[in-house]
């Protein structure tokens, strides 16, 4: 037995088809792709004969200014990739101007506001005059191609239209989450160097207000280069704080100015944004995506992977403070020319049915949302879902964990009513669009694996330690990719060395995600979680996935998250901590239960040596499980968890540390 590897097999068997509605659907166009057979030909080509496929690809997809000669430059070894580096191109004409110019009453975006009921829509020539407007306000302020602007605004369309009004002038944006405290919006205003931050006056999230711009001047008393602050007026509450000359209403700003701005035309390299990681593992960092790969990689993934034709209304429920929201609430949708719904409200205001009445009540064709809110939901009973009628969806996706076969099966079943595609996609901020992910009308699903990689992505898992490549199937080890795709991130703002240093020196040669994967025996691709994370029980190495979705097959369980507790009998002893679903009363016998169902599921090996129940878990601001916080706790070194910039709720910290000094 080796030790360098997970050593545990993939256990679930069951294969979904894709649905025929889909394959072969009556009276609506055929997928883009409907075969395995079709998607293998694209996809060898893609690897085999990467200058033809992209070219055409390339052309196909965007409207380019001065065409390419080149498609790409550079190597993984060298950390010098480029894409269609002498090619000429404006993000906002691409995304806005193409469709206003053919059809400008064509729906851009659905506005679902925090209340229920008052959903607005904004087309593409009402995007196109907002987004010119904008651009000129900001090119009256100075701003010029190459400067960075911070964007910290709640889930309304002039986010996104303040996003492309910098793409438009060539100007590099960072969008901050508006959940972030004041210190970790100064902390990303003075790494990117921010001249001028957009805004709002208030936020709403489930009816209660949110001081937006509050926390913004909090934040920009130690931001001495900030120079302008555009506000953008949500709620109109009198009482929020102003100091001009410094702050510049945005409807007074946009009034002033002339509602067409020409587009400035950027090279495929010049960066589009910069934006800082979910920080699961620690510090974010800010990662640098260009302007042309980037753009091909979020609408052709989204074209693809979730099948969008003419007509279609697609609502990914991220925030555009995540990587999500940025490829798949605006450049992805808006590369194509399609509708995309933003929805400024919480899953459950007023309450759990908030998505399901939204997908009723726009017609949503596919929906896209987190294994968090999936299992949150799912905490709360089907009735939530059931009464809402969701005949129109057809895709059905996951991002952001791996998503357990429990949760994957109730979201296929519960929301996809049997007769979706289900696609768990599998990529990161610094991949910029999806890389492993099954196509609908083509790729039998298993729950819980993301399945095959996406064209132009070559995938290999080698081993941690020697660095190997394995070869063949049914092996596990750390997921790399063997050669540059378009959408990469080409550095990291202000610290390449730190980007050679995480993704490409660990394995040269290599781009490492830093996940373990396994590859079945069909060659199906399974995230097993974070390396870090890996635990390692007397010599055998287990991944949390795997744990974790056995104790979520029990019907008691919400949520989990597995760690690994120092043991001086076995290096590493299984600590799992587990939320309970309503209505499941929190005792002994229930305890040994779940203990029992790791053990008959996986083995006696992966049997919980502690397991404790608790209220929540500690997560990001996006959703997903902090399991370095959970390490340090059981490993008695609470005084040490590192930056927690990123943690939701750190009122959490102290019951969970008190749990655990009872528990161990
Ligand atoms: P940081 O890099 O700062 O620690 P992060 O990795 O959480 O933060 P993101 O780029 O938002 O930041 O998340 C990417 C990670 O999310 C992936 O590396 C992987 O661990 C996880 N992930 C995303 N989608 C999936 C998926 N479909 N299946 C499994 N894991 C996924
Ligand atoms: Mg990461």
């Amino acid at each position: 037995m080796t030790t360098t590897t997970i050593d545990e097999k993939v256990t679930s068997v069951a294969v979904y088809p894709p649905h025929p509605r889909l394959a072969n659907p009556e009276g609506r166009e055929k997928p883009w792709v409907s075969s395995m057979a079709e998607y293998k030909a694209l996809y060898k080509e893609s690897i085999e004969d990467p200058t033809s496929f992209w070219t055409r690809i390339a052309n196909e997809t965007l409207s380019w200014d001065r065409p390419f000669s080149q498609v790409s430059l550079g190597s993984l070894k060298n950390g010098d990739m480029a894409w269609f580096p002498d090619g000429r191109l404006n993000v906002a004409y691409n995304c806005v101007d193409r469709w206003a110019s053919k059809d400008p009453n064509r729906v851009a975006f659905v506005y679902e506001a925090d209340e229920p009921g008052q959903a607005t829509k904004v087309t593409y020539g009402e995007l196109l005059a907002q987004v010119c407007s904008l651009a000129n306000v900001l090119s009256s302020f100075g701003l010029r191609k190459g400067e960075t602007v911070a964007i910290y605004m709640p889930m309304i369309p002039e986010a996104a239209v303040a996003m492309l009004a910098c793409a438009r002038l060539g100007l590099v944006h960072t969008v901050v989450f508006a959940g972030f405290s004041s210190s970790s919006l100064a902390e990303r205003v003075i790494d990117a160097r921010a001249r001028v931050v957009i805004t709002a006056d208030e936020g709403l999230r489930g009816g209660r207000p949110i001081r937006t711009k509050a926390i913004v001047d909090e934040a920009l008393k130690t931001c001495p280069d900030v120079e302008k602050v555009l506000v953008f007026r949500r709620t109109g509450n009198e009482s929020v704080p102003f100091n001009a000359p410094r702050d510049v209403w945005w409807h007074e700003a946009v009034a002033a100015q002339r509602p067409y701005c020409p587009p400035v035309p950027v090279s495929a390299e010049d960066p589009l944004f910069l934006l800082y990681t979910s920080g699961s593992t620690g510090k974010p960092k800010g990662v640098v995506h260009t302007s042309g790969g980037y753009l091909l990689g979020a609408g052709l993934t989204l074209k693809y992977v979730f099948d969008i034709h003419d007509g279609d209304v697609f609502c990914c429920t991220a925030d555009i403070g995540w990587i999500t929201g940025h490829s798949y609430v605006v450049y992805g949708p808006l590369a194509l020319g399609a509708t995309s719904v933003i929805f400024e409200s919480v899953p459950t205001y007023p309450d759990a049915s908030r998505y399901w009445r939204l997908v009723e009540e726009h017609k949503i064709t596919q929906f896209y949302t987190a294994p968090t809110a999936i299992r949150a939901l799912r905490r709360h009973g089907d009735d939530f879902v059931t009464r809402c009628d969701l005949s129109t969806l057809r895709v059905i996706g996951s991002v952001g964990e791996p998503i357990n076969p429990e949760a994957w099966t109730w979201y296929n079943e519960v929301v996809g009513g049997s007769r979706c595609a289900v696609v768990d996609t599998y990529w990161q901020t610094e991949t910029g669009s999806h890389v492993i992910t099954p196509l609908p009308g083509a790729t039998p699903a298993k729950p819980g694996s993301a399945t095959f990689p996406f064209f132009g992505v070559e995938l290999a898992i080698l081993d941690p330690t020697t660095g190997v490549e394995l070869q063949g199937d049914d092996v596990s080890g750390v997921l790399a990719i063997k050669r540059p795709w378009p959408s990469m991130a080409r550095t990291i703002a202000g610290d390449h060395k730190r980007f050679l240093d995480t993704y490409l020196n660990p394995y040269p040669g290599y781009y490492f995600a830093g996940d373990g994967a396994s590859r079945d025996a069909d060659g199906y691709y399974w995230i097993r979680g974070r390396v870090d994370d890996v635990i390692n029980v007397s010599g055998h190495r287990m991944s949390t996935a795997e744990v974790e979705s056995a104790l979520i097959g029990h019907k008691a369980v919400a949520e989990s998250a597995v760690v690994g507790a120092p043991d001086e009998l076995s290096g590493q002893a299984i600590c799992a901590f587990v939320t309970l679903k309503d209505g499941f009363e929190a005792n002994d016998v229930l305890k040994s239960e779940l203990v029992k169902e790791v053990r008959t599921r996986i083995g006696p090996i992966a049997t919980p040596k502690t397991l404790i129940l608790v209220d929540d878990l500690p997560k990001t601001r996006s959703g997903k499980i902090i399991r370095r916080i959970l390490r340090k706790v059981v490993a008695g070194e609470a005084d040490q968890l590192g930056d927690l910039s990123t943690l939701s709720d750190p009122s959490i910290l102290d019951v969970l540390i008190n749990k655990v000094s009872a528990a161990l």
